[in-house]
């Protein structure tokens, strides 16, 4: 069972945030791939989870022009591209983790 509360929410520089997990796990994402991974109704079909665009079009040089928090549960990103409805709740961006372990974990979808 991953346990999904952040104890701290960083951004590093232009290009990554960091999050710390309750249970001392780290993510480090980039905002591009935060973007190109963004969950709301118009980038991502809700029953399929298929992507409705092309994630190469994201800029490489997108980023968070800035970061709210949603109740308890998630973080918003306006980024710089001008998008800003997708919310990430901490259990998807847990999931997004891309550090060798939990890359590890996800088997043939790494591929
Ligand atoms: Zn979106
Ligand atoms: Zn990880």
């Amino acid at each position: 069972m991953l346990n999904f509360n952040p104890t701290g929410i960083e951004q590093i520089d232009d290009e990554k945030l960091r999050i710390v997990w309750e249970d001392e796990h780290e993510s480090v994402y980039s905002f591009r791939f935060l973007r190109q991974n963004c969950p709301c109704a118009a980038c991502r079909d809700e029953w399929s989870g298929e992507m409705l665009f092309d994630p190469s079009e994201v800029p490489e040089d997108v980023r968070s022009m800035r970061a709210e928090m949603v109740g308890n549960y998630a973080i918003s990103f306006a980024f710089s591209d001008g998008h800003g409805t997708g919310i990430y709740s901490f259990e998807n961006l847990r999931r997004l983790c891309q550090c060798r372990e939990c890359s590890h974990h996800l088997g043939s979808e790494t591929n």
